[in-house]
């Protein structure tokens, strides 16, 4: 089917479903192009809880759609490819972090948004790359396990030197690949350009670049910047927003590599379909639901 034709059935089955598209900014073009709203996973979780709409379509990877379903549990949550799902949010499992938990009692469990639910139901905080700093630095607990992402964890606890931190082996694969010399040969290329990357990356990267942050804070830094030409160390699906809001500047991939295969496993057919038949539907049992909304709604109270 044309691309114009799936375009027009998606926007009557939306109206006719009363249904909100919520889409990740890693998504692909044409998926941002048919979202109400693009975001990074806090914006997301935020918008998922507050919006009126009992239809929601999540573009994204699986943990997004369960974190919208645990936030709001009254809400259909639609999902359109189930096996859409984050390589290093399968990197921990709950046996690890009760190991760690029993290794270090008086430790706080941080985790990251990018994980299962069921490793969020034995955490004590959630936190997204765009609040985590903000989060640990004001808690209480003075010794943090992080999972998973020992990047992530590692860029926090720089941030945070009082703390002492504990973290699993995971990451994430898109951007642990960069190294220093992607950044090196970028330097040779453009010489004088700024380098902007997310802190998923490895510390030898970020220390290498010129601006750190999350994606939303990557947006909001090349938004305000005058600089009219900036590498985006990040995921390709960013470039859509960025270009969206500043059309006069030139953003350049760090890499070509900087692709996420299950952010792009959503395509228009299946938003169609998702709409036309309201499902798969995405379903967290009770028990898990309720320990994990604690963390979450921790998460949601840091900006
Ligand atoms: S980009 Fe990395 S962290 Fe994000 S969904 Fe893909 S694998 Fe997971």
């Amino acid at each position: 089917m044309d691309k114009s034709k799936l375009i027009d059935e998606i926007i009557s089955l939306k109206k006719e479903k009363k249904a909100l598209i919520l889409a990740h900014l890693y998504q692909s073009d044409d998926i941002q192009m048919m979202a109400d709203y693009t975001g990074d996973s806090l914006e997301l979780s935020r918008i998922a809880k507050e919006s009126d709409e009992q239809v929601i379509v999540f573009c994204g990877v699986r943990f997004m759609a369960e974190t919208a379903k645990i936030l709001a549990p009254e809400k259909k949550i639609v999902f359109p490819v189930l096996d859409a799902k984050c390589d290093m949010a399968r990197m921990v499992d709950v046996n690890q972090v009760n190991a760690l938990k029993n290794e270090y009692p008086g430790a706080a469990v941080v985790c990251y948004v990018n994980s299962t639910s069921e490793v969020k139901a034995v955490s004590d905080y959630c936190c997204t790359s765009a609040n985590a700093v903000t989060l640990v630095e004001n808690i209480e607990e003075n010794e943090i396990i992080f999972v998973p992402d020992k990047n992530l964890g590692a860029y926090v606890a720089r941030n945070v030197p009082e703390k002492t931190f504990h973290f699993v082996r995971g990451f994430c694969p898109v951007h642990h690949a960069l190294s220093i010399r992607d950044v090196e040969s970028m330097r040779e290329k453009y010489p004088g350009i700024r380098i902007l990357a997310h802190p998923e990356c490895k510390m030898e990267v970020l220390d290498a670049v010129d601006f750190v942050g999350s994606t939303s804070k990557i947006l909001a830094e090349a938004r305000n910047s005058s600089d009219q030409k900036l590498i985006i160390a990040t995921e390709e699906g960013t470039l859509y927003r960025l270009k969206k809001e500043s059309p006069q500047k030139e953003f350049i991939l760090l890499t070509d590599e900087l692709v996420c295969r299950d952010m792009k496993k959503i395509g228009l057919n299946h938003l169609r379909d998702a709409l036309k038949n309201l499902e798969p539907l995405i379903e967290v049992d009770e028990e898990t639901s309720q320990k994990a909304r604690l963390a979450l709604e921790r998460m949601l109270q840091y900006s």
